[in-house]
């Protein structure tokens, strides 16, 4: 009997700020394009859902959740979707295993810098110190049961620019998987998941970015059903008087953090990849290390401030330094 060939299937769509590209393989063309297609609409739902710019008045029907919950921040619990809660209880928990760096309630600190605007600024220490004290993931509180989310003190605001993406990038592997696909990548800026091995062969090759040089990298990685994603400073960052600033910003100091150049984290999940690259890059690099090594199941790469180049022990059989 002849074997079917196996054949690829991409396409692209820009989603949350990013171009995203699924790429799938199997030997029925039209199961590959039903699925990309469902998986582009679930991560369409979610970019949805978590988008604070959605629109000018954040009560309208066609809000995001994030958006309504923020408009409603000290004045009521917003019913939200069940994925808004699913996310907000998983981020919640980082903040405590990061002593309070990674918190997602850091909304009124990127608006103040001028993140995602037109407008960008360096902010004084009093303007600095009165949007720190919004800063607090303890004061969101959630309803599981009746779906609901509540930012507890006014002004307070929700940003999952940490997050999201993952989230979405793994609902998306969730549908190619029951759709039956055996083998995919899904690429969405920097948040990488891949779904078996590539042509059901041999492992998906992904490379870690120089930070300091966009055009070569510091390794290659070997994947199979697992995810890197990178936090890096020279991700959307800002030019304001001629400095650069990162979108990385400490809930200590207001400021953007400047101990790592970029940190990857390899895991069998996008969601947690894409916490904890954001929340290790947010530490001082040795301690990033020593928590990603001390926690069951994550590698992590490091490339820190003097560009040394750091790693978890796992990833010894993984990686090929360049
Ligand atoms: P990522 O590219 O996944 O590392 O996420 C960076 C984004 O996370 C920024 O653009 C902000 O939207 C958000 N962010 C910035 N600082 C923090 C922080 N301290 N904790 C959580 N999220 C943050
Ligand atoms: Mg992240």
């Amino acid at each position: 009997m002849r074997s079917q060939q196996v054949c690829e299937y991409q396409s692209e769509e820009f989603l949350m700020d990013t171009l995203v590209s699924i790429s799938t393989y199997g030997t029925d063309t039209d199961l590959l394009k039903l699925a990309t297609e469902e998986a582009f609409v679930e991560m369409r739902r979610i970019a949805d859902l978590t988008d604070r710019f959605s629109e000018g008045d954040s009560l309208a029907c066609n809000a995001s959740d994030v958006s309504r919950i923020n408009k409603m921040a000290g004045i009521e619990p917003v019913t939200v979707d069940k994925d808004v809660v699913n996310i907000l209880k998983l981020a919640k928990e980082y903040t405590e295993l990061t002593n309070g760096a990674f918190d997602i309630t850091i909304g009124p600190v990127m608006d103040l810098w001028g993140f995602g605007q037109e407008k960008q600024k360096v902010p004084n220490s009093l303007e600095i110190q009165k949007v720190l004290e919004l800063v607090d993931s303890k004061k969101i509180i959630l309803n599981e049961d009746l779906c609901t989310a509540y930012l507890s003190q006014k002004s307070m605001s929700l940003d999952l620019g940490a997050v999201a993406k993952g989230y979405a990038v793994e609902k998306a592997v969730n549908i190619l998987e029951n759709q039956g696909i055996k083998s995919a990548l899904i690429d969405a800026g920097g948040n990488i998941r891949v779904l078996g091995k590539k042509d059901n062969e041999k492992p998906w090759k992904v490379g870690i970015q120089d930070p300091r040089d966009t055009s070569s990298l510091v390794g290659i990685l070997s994947l199979v059903d697992e995810s890197a994603v990178t936090s890096g400073d020279y991700y959307r960052s800002i030019e304001i008087n001629g400095r650069t600033y990162n979108h990385i910003i400490s809930p200590k100091t207001g400021f953007p953090v400047g101990d790592n150049m970029s940190v990857t984290v390899i895991t069998k999940d996008a969601f947690t990849a894409d916490v904890l690259s954001t929340a290790l890059f947010l530490m001082k690099s040795q301690q990033a290390l020593a928590l990603a090594e001390e926690l069951e199941g994550i590698e992590a790469v490091l490339v820190n401030a003097d560009q040394e180049i750091l790693m978890t022990s796992g990833l010894i059989e993984k990686v090929v330094i360049k």
